[in-house]
């Protein structure tokens, strides 16, 4: 795979960017996005699709909601998946379309539902019995018919990190396979409901494409089934969760390729005259994206040594969330014959878990040099909190050799403006 992200003269670039620019603009930290790598993942997945007959790529916002982010991916084509009213309005904001916008999410509340109906969505995914019933209700009261597609739980573990596997019997999501035929036979007689097909989505960062082949054969049982009992299914919405490289040293997890993976599209379903559509968040932006810290202090622990940098578990809280690896980029390019030191590189949040990297190796650091933290474009920004009273960092956007804050850091009175006093103080 390409690299958007390579030393230049010793110095670490985003494309024609050298890194120290940006940190001298904006500060740090910040996240770096470049937009070849966005284009590049995107017309990657895009192309390896290439051979199934019908199939559009609905973007999952979570993975990254930034609105220059989002437009990039949509002026390539992109429709998007979403899980909340703010990002099914930041979506439309970002210019999509909302032909192209499918709603996904257990716990969608009425007003978001009567909002997705109102703007004219592709589909929502509903996840249980309830939630049928209660698009139904607003539907009529809308005078409109509601298009919704069944989210299966295919009782499947996608051997993922268990925080974010999301097919199994006791997972919250979706509803169970063995009931979909009864559940959609009762709502095909209902006048404002139109049940456009079937949803899957079995977990996030998955590495093995077993588990992809047998959730699709049984998205592929279950759509022989309901065909041959006179509810042609001609939708099927197969998630996202393809996972990426985030340890290239090691190589460990090793992820397929987006290749490999249409090809388990094809076996599976290639022959059933359905309309495809795939949900990739991460795939399309972790790669894109670097957190740029900066090194507080070296500090010497009693058996090791302490990197402590600028950045924080509020800014990117995978390492501490999902035990996840990020490799450590030196903005300044190694030399070969450098000694490395084994480290534990840390944010100043008053949380022991607030560790980027545990005995990690790497090249001497010192105080005022930056880091960069790699493949940070996916649940990083998106995931961050203010915790600590630390302002959410901002975001470049990279193209070429210009750039543009797509974010900015918030002044602490703007941070601080929703709250007030109550009147007894
Ligand atoms: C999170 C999510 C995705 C995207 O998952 P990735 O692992 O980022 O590809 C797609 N669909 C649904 C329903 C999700 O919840």
């Amino acid at each position: 795979m390409q690299n958007f992200f390579t030393y230049r003269n010793g110095i670490l670039h985003a494309e024609d960017i050298p890194i120290p620019n940006l940190a001298e603009s904006v500060g740090t930290p910040f996240y770096c996005y470049t937009t070849a790598a966005l284009e590049y993942y995107y017309r990657l997945f895009q192309s390896a699709l290439a051979e199934l007959r019908e199939v559009s790529i609905h973007y999952a916002l979570k993975a990254n909601t930034n609105i220059a982010v989002v437009r990039t991916l949509a002026n390539l084509g992109a429709g998007a998946d979403v899980v909340s009213e703010g990002e099914l309005r930041l979506a439309l904001a970002a210019g999509i379309s909302p032909k192209k916008i499918v709603f996904s999410g257990v716990g969608k509340t009425p007003v978001e539902i009567s909002f997705a109906l109102q703007t004219g969505i592709l589909q929502l995914n509903v996840e249980s019995e309830e939630e049928l019933g209660e698009i139904h209700r607003i539907a009529a009261t809308l005078n409109t018919v509601a298009p919704v597609s069944f989210r299966v739980n295919l009782d499947i573990d996608a051997k993922t990190h268990h925080k974010i596997t999301t097919s199994r019997r006791e997972d919250k999501f979706g509803i169970e396979w063995l009931k979909i035929p009864r559940i959609l036979r009762s709502a095909v007689s209902l006048p404002h409901l139109h049940v456009v097909g079937l949803t899957t989505h079995i977990g996030s960062q998955i590495t093995n494409l077993q588990s992809f082949r047998k959730s699709f054969m049984r998205m592929r049982n279950l759509i022989t089934q309901l065909n041959a009992s006179g509810f042609p299914i001609r939708r099927v919405d197969l998630g996202g969760g393809l996972g990426v490289l985030y340890d290239s040293e090691s190589a460990e997890g090793l992820p397929p390729s987006p290749t490999a993976y249409a090809a388990v599209i094809r076996e599976t379903l290639g022959d059933y005259h359905c309309q495809i559509l795939l949900e990739p968040g991460r795939f399309i932006v972790a790669n894109a994206g670097l957190l740029v810290t900066r090194v507080l202090y070296v500090k010497e622990g009693s058996n090791k040594i302490f990197v402590i940098v600028d950045a924080a578990m509020n800014d990117l809280i995978r390492p501490s969330l999902y035990g996840a690896f990020h490799a450590i980029l030196p903005i300044k390019e190694p030399l070969l014959d450098m000694s490395r030191q084994t480290v534990d590189v840390v944010g100043p949040i008053c949380e022991t878990s607030d560790v980027f990297a545990h005995k990690r190796s790497l090249t001497p650091a010192s105080p005022g040099d930056l880091l960069a933290l790699d493949s940070a474009g996916a649940y990083g920004a998106t995931m961050a909190s203010t915790y600590n009273l630390r302002r959410l960092v901002p975001e470049i956007l990279v193209k070429g050799d210009q750039f543009s804050v797509i974010r900015r850091r918030p002044s602490y009175k703007e941070m601080f403006s929703l709250e007030s006093l109550p009147p007894w103080l």
